[in-house]
C-alpha cells in the first residue's frame, strides 16, 4: 500500500496525509474550494464560453487581452500534424472583417510590436492569442475586440493564404532544428510512454506542414475553436460594464457544433518497469543524466487542501536545492549542476524528475551525489535552522507580492487567470491569499514536512533514467547507469550537521560620514548628496513598487585598463571574486544569515567601466543590508581555495563542450572577423584561457578598482523616503574608502574591420543557415542622432516583416539592431542577424540590400514612421514607471556627464524625426562599401558523415 502511495506523487492519498488536523488548521476546510476573491469577474456565456474581466490601471491607458483556446497539437488527428500551430498562423492572414496582415499593420500603427507584443502561442493543449491594446482611443477596443472574434470564429482560411503560409511555418520549423529536438524524437516516446503526447510535436514535421490538406486545417478550426472551449480574458484600464458589454456582445453569438467532438485527456499510462537510455549526440554542449520518476494525474483541485500541499512542495523542493548547491560547491564538485523536484509535464499530469549535469568525473559521482542528498532527505528529514530559512524566505515572498499588490501588472493578472483556466489553480486574491499564508506557514510543523519529504522524494521507485550527452567522452552502458543509480539509492548516508551562523554582516562603521551637499531637482524629482568622502549619490524615490528599491552606479575603468596578459584574469574577476563569498561569509553562509532579507549587492568590472549593481525590498533593514554588502565589496576580499577549485572544475567542465554547438563556433568567427582577431577584442571564453586564471591575480586586479569608490555617483530608484534613508546612506556611502586611482577608460585600440569582409562558417548537420551583417564606422554622438538611429533600424524591422517574411516567405524571425557609442572612440554599429535555410541565404541577402537601397534612395513612408514613433510612445509610457529605467538612465548620464532632463522630453524630441531624417541616416549608416558579413552554413554533408552520426540511441 505504502509503495502504491509513494509512487502516486501527488495523488488524492497524499492529499490526505497532512490532514492531521491541528487547531490552527481548522480555518480552511481542505477539500473546501478556495473562493474567487474580489475584483476579478469570472464568468460564464450561456454558449459556454469563459471569461475573466479585472478593470486595472498598471500600465495605465493599456487593455490586455487574450483568447484562450483549450485546444492544442494534442487534439490533431493524423492528418493534421502541426495544424493547431497553423491555425494560430491563419489568424493573421485575413478573417471576416481584416485582409490578410491588416491585423498586424493596424496593430503597428497603434504602437503595438508585433512578435514582441502582438504574438499567439501554440502548445500541447492550449493556443493563446496575445493582444496589447493602448486604450486611448475607444476605436482601439472595439477594433480589438473585433479582431479577437474573428479569431475566435471568423478566421478566413484562404487556399492561397495557406499555401504561402507553408513557406514561413517551414521557416519556423527549421528554426528549432538541431540537436534539441534530435534528442527529443528520441526521448519523448519515452518520456510520454508511448502516448499520444510522444507524436504531437507541436509544429509538425516539415513533411505534414508540406502536404497537409487545407480542408484538414478547416477541419481542425470547425471541431475544435469553440466556446465551450474557449475564454476570453481583459485586464485593463478599461470599465469592467464596457469589458463585459464587449464580450457579451461579440463571442454571446457563438456557436458550438451541433455534435461536438469529446475533448479529453490524454492518457499518459505510469511506467512499467525502470529503463535505462544514452544517447550521444556531437553537438551537445553537456552530458546530463535525468531520472524521471512515474508521472500521475492530478489537476489541481484549487482546493485549501491543494494549496497548502504546494506550499509543502515548494519548502521540500526549495531546501533539498539548497542542499544541491552546496554538493555542487565542494573543491571538486561531483557535478555541474543538479535539480530535483516535482514538475507539471502536462496541465493535468505531474512527475518527479531530478536532473544533474555530469562533471569531469562523469556519470558515477554525479548520481552517487544527487541520489545520496535524495536518501538523506527522505531518511534524516531537515532540520529546524534550514527549515526555519525556507520558511522566513517564502514568507518574504509572499509579503513582497502582498505588498505590491497594487502595482500588480494587467499582464500579471492575466497570466493568473489563465493558469486558472487552463490548469484550475485557485484565485483567491492577493488580500485572501495573504491571510492563507499567514494562517497556514506557522502551523506547518518540521515533523509533518519531514514526513511530506519522504513520501514526495522518490526512494528506489520505478523510473526512466536518461543519459544524454556529447561524443567526447563514451556514453555509459544503460546497464552501467542503472547500476549506479541502485547504489546510489541503497547509500547509506549520515543526517547533515550544519553549523551556526552569525546573525550579521557587518558592524556600522564607528565614525558615519556626513553630507557636505545637497540639491533638489524638482522637474526630475531627485535629489543628490555628497557626502564627506566625495562619493556622490542620487536619490529618486518612486512608487512605481511598494517594496523595491535599486541601486546602480558607473565609472569609468574596466578590464581593458590592464595589460593584455592580465586580460584572462580580469574578464574572470569579478565572478571568481563573487564565487568565494563576501568579506568573511562563504556564499552559503551569506545566504543562511540572510534568509528571509531581500538584499543584494554586486560589482562588474566591464571592459571600460566599474559597475555596481544592488536590489533590496524597501524596509529599512533591507536596505541597510545592501548598503552593508556594496560597503563590503570595498573592503578585502574573501579568499578560499576550495570555491576557487570548484568554480574553475565548473568552468572547466562547461568550456570542455563549449565547441560542440554550431552556434558558439558562428560566434567566435563572427567577432573574429569584426574586430580582425585584436587581443582585447570582446571574444568568448576558451578552454586554453582557463589555464591562464590564477587566483592570486584576479584577487589583485579586483582589488586594483574595488579597493576605492572613488569617482562613484550612486543611484537609488524606488520605494524610500529621502530623509530617513540619508542617515544610512551617510553611514555607508559615505564612509566607502577613496585612495586615488585612475578614472578614466583605456582606449587599447580595438577597431572594426574596413572594408567589405566577408567569412563562412560551416557548422552544424541540419539545413540552416544563418546571415550576420555588420555596420560599421564613425559617429558623432548626440541624442537626437541615436534617435534618428533607433529609427532607422525600427523602420527595417518592419521592412523585414513585411517583405522579406511576408511577401516573399524566406525567414520567420530576425531583424536588426543598432546603437552609437560614446567611448572609447565614438562610433555606430548596426547588426542583422537574419536565420534561413542555405539554399535561400543569397535571395534574402539580395533581398535585404534591395530594401536597404530602397530606404536610401526614398525614405520612408510617413505611415511607417508613424509606427515607429507610436510603439516608442509605449515603451516610454512603461520606461517612465520602472525603477531600473530611471536607475540605468541615470547612471549613464552620470558617468558620460550628459543632461538627465532629456529623459523628460525624449518623446516630444522624437516626434520630430521626419522621413527625410531616416533616409539621410540610412544614407550615413548603411555604407554598402564598408561591412562585414558572416554566414553560418551546414557542415559538407560528406564531412559530416565521417564523424559519428546525430542522436544515435542505443
Ligand atoms: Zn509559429
Amino acid at each position: 500500500m505504502r509503495r502504491i502511495l509513494a509512487r502516486s506523487i501527488l495523488g488524492a492519498a497524499i492529499a490526505a496525509a497532512w490532514l492531521a488536523p491541528t487547531a490552527s488548521q481548522a480555518a480552511f476546510d481542505p477539500d473546501a474550494v478556495v473562493p474567487t476573491g474580489p475584483g476579478v469577474k469570472v464568468g460564464k456565456l450561456s454558449n459556454g464560453l469563459t471569461y475573466y474581466i479585472r478593470q486595472n490601471k498598471v500600465p495605465a491607458r493599456r487593455l490586455e487581452l487574450r483568447l484562450v483556446v483549450k485546444a492544442g497539437s494534442i487534439l490533431e488527428d493524423d492528418d493534421q500534424r502541426g495544424l493547431a500551430h497553423f491555425t494560430e498562423h491563419m489568424a493573421f492572414n485575413g478573417s471576416t472583417h481584416f485582409r490578410k496582415h491588416e491585423v498586424v499593420t493596424w496593430m503597428q500603427s497603434i504602437g503595438v510590436k508585433f512578435g514582441a507584443d502582438l504574438n499567439a502561442f501554440t502548445s500541447y493543449d492550449q493556443t493563446m492569442y496575445v493582444l496589447p491594446v493602448p486604450t486611448d482611443r475607444q476605436e482601439n477596443i472595439d477594433k480589438a475586440f473585433t479582431i479577437l472574434e474573428d479569431w475566435a470564429h471568423g478566421i478566413a482560411f484562404n487556399d492561397a493564404d495557406i499555401d504561402k503560409e507553408r513557406g514561413i511555418v517551414l521557416e519556423e520549423l527549421r528554426t528549432r532544428k538541431g540537436v534539441g529536438e534530435r534528442v527529443n524524437k528520441v526521448l519523448m516516446p519515452k518520456l510520454f510512454n508511448g502516448s499520444r503526447y510522444a507524436d504531437r510535436s507541436i509544429g509538425g514535421t516539415d513533411e505534414s506542414i508540406r502536404s497537409f490538406k487545407a480542408d484538414a486545417l478547416r477541419r481542425f478550426y470547425r471541431d475544435w475553436y469553440r466556446p465551450d472551449l474557449m475564454a476570453v480574458v481583459a485586464v485593463g484600464d478599461v470599465e469592467p460594464e464596457e469589458l463585459e458589454e464587449q464580450i457579451r456582445r461579440h463571442f454571446g453569438p457563438l456557436t458550438n457544433p451541433p455534435a461536438p467532438r469529446p475533448r479529453e485527456d490524454v492518457e499518459i499510462r505510469p511506467l512499467a518497469a525502470t529503463e535505462a537510455l544514452a544517447m550521444t549526440d556531437r553537438e551537445l554542449p553537456m552530458n546530463t543524466v535525468s531520472l524521471h520518476y512515474p508521472v500521475s494525474y492530478a489537476p489541481d483541485r484549487g482546493t485549501y487542501g491543494s494549496y497548502r500541499e504546494r506550499l509543502l512542495e515548494r519548502l521540500v523542493g526549495g531546501m533539498l536545492a539548497q542542499r544541491l548547491v552546496e554538493v555542487g560547491q565542494q573543491p571538486n564538485p561531483p557535478f555541474v549542476a543538479a535539480s530535483s523536484g516535482i514538475a507539471q509535464v502536462t496541465p493535468r499530469y505531474r512527475g518527479y524528475t531530478a536532473r544533474v549535469v555530469l562533471g569531469a568525473g562523469g556519470s558515477a559521482p554525479a548520481l552517487a551525489a544527487l541520489l545520496q542528498e535524495q536518501q538523506r532527505a527522505r531518511q534524516h528529514g531537515f532540520g529546524e535552522a534550514e527549515f526555519e530559512r525556507a520558511r522566513k524566505s517564502m514568507q518574504r515572498s509572499h509579503e513582497r507580492s502582498y505588498n505590491e499588490r497594487a502595482g500588480t501588472t494587467s499582464g500579471a493578472y492575466v497570466a493568473e487567470y489563465i493558469r486558472n483556466f487552463v490548469a484550475g489553480e485557485a484565485l483567491p486574491g492577493s488580500e485572501a491569499e495573504h491571510r492563507i499564508v499567514q494562517e497556514m506557514l506557522p502551523a506547518i510543523t518540521l515533523d509533518e514536512v519531514n514526513a511530506f519529504a519522504r513520501r514526495l522524494i522518490p526512494g528506489d521507485d520505478r523510473k526512466l533514467v536518461i543519459y544524454v550527452g556529447g561524443e567526447a567522452a563514451p556514453a555509459p552502458a544503460p546497464a552501467q547507469l542503472l547500476a549506479e543509480v541502485a547504489a546510489g539509492e541503497k547509500a547509506v548516508v549520515a543526517a547533515r550537521e550544519e553549523k551556526a551562523v552569525a546573525s550579521r554582516l557587518m558592524a556600522p562603521p564607528a565614525v558615519p560620514g556626513t553630507i557636505v551637499a545637497e540639491t533638489v531637482d524638482q522637474s526630475l524629482g531627485i535629489t543628490r548628496l555628497g557626502f564627506s568622502n566625495g562619493v556622490t549619490a542620487i536619490l529618486k524615490p518612486t512608487g512605481f513598487q511598494q517594496d523595491q528599491v535599486l541601486l546602480g552606479a558607473r565609472r569609468f575603468g574596466g578590464q581593458n585598463l590592464f595589460d593584455e596578459k592580465d586580460l584572462v584574469n580580469a574578464r574572470h574577476a569579478s565572478a571568481l571574486v563573487a564565487a568565494m563569498g563576501l568579506k568573511d561569509f562563504s556564499p552559503l553562509e551569506l545566504r543562511r544569515m540572510l534568509a528571509g532579507r531581500n538584499a543584494n549587492a554586486s560589482v562588474q568590472l566591464g571592459a571600460d567601466t566599474d559597475e555596481i549593481g544592488g536590489t533590496a525590498g524597501s524596509t529599512p533593514e533591507e536596505i541597510e543590508t545592501m548598503l552593508q554588502m556594496v560597503w563590503l565589496r570595498f573592503d578585502g576580499v574573501r579568499r578560499d581555495e576550495g570555491l576557487y577549485r570548484s568554480y574553475l572544475a565548473k568552468e572547466e567542465e562547461l568550456l570542455r563542450h563549449r565547441d560542440a554547438t554550431p552556434q558558439a563556433r558562428f560566434a567566435d568567427v563572427l567577432v573574429d572577423t569584426l574586430y580582425a582577431k585584436h587581443p582585447f577584442e570582446p571574444r568568448a571564453m576558451v578552454l586554453a584561457d582557463l589555464k591562464k586564471v590564477d587566483l592570486d591575480r584576479s584577487i589583485a586586479l579586483y582589488r586594483q578598482r574595488f579597493s576605492s569608490a572613488r569617482g562613484f555617483t550612486f543611484v537609488l530608484a524606488g520605494k524610500f523616503d529621502v530623509d530617513r534613508i540619508k542617515p544610512l546612506l551617510a553611514t555607508y556611502l559615505g564612509t566607502l574608502p577613496v585612495p586615488e586611482l585612475p578614472l578614466a577608460y583605456r582606449d587599447v585600440g580595438l577597431r572594426y574591420a574596413t572594408g567589405v569582409v566577408k567569412q563562412e562558417v560551416k557548422a552544424g548537420t541540419e539545413p540552416k543557415s544563418t546571415l550576420a551583417l555588420s555596420f560599421t564606422g564613425p559617429a558623432a554622438w548626440s541624442p537626437d542622432e541615436q534617435q534618428r538611429l533607433e529609427a532607422l533600424v525600427e523602420v527595417m524591422n518592419l521592412r523585414i516583416i513585411e517583405v522579406l517574411r511576408e511577401k516573399m516567405g524566406l525567414i520567420y524571425g530576425g531583424g536588426m539592431s543598432g546603437g552609437i557609442s560614446r567611448t572609447p572612440w565614438e562610433h555606430y554599429r548596426i547588426t542583422a542577424s537574419l536565420p534561413t535555410g542555405p539554399e535561400q541565404v543569397e535571395r534574402m541577402r539580395a533581398a535585404l540590400f534591395a530594401e536597404i537601397e530602397r530606404l536610401k534612395q526614398e525614405g520612408p513612408d510617413q505611415a511607417e514612421l508613424d509606427k515607429v514613433k507610436r510603439n516608442w510612445a509605449q515603451n516610454w509610457q512603461r520606461n517612465m514607471r520602472s525603477n531600473a529605467y530611471w536607475v540605468a538612465t541615470l547612471t549613464s548620464a552620470a558617468l558620460y556627464g550628459s543632461d538627465p532632463h532629456r529623459i523628460l522630453d525624449q518623446l516630444q524630441r522624437a516626434g520630430k524625426i521626419t522621413p527625410e531624417d531616416v533616409k539621410l541616416a540610412a544614407q550615413r549608416y548603411f555604407n554598402t562599401q564598408n561591412y562585414v558579413q558572416v554566414v553560418l552554413n551546414p557542415e559538407d554533408p560528406k564531412a559530416a558523415d565521417k564523424l559519428a552520426g546525430p542522436a544515435t540511441p542505443r
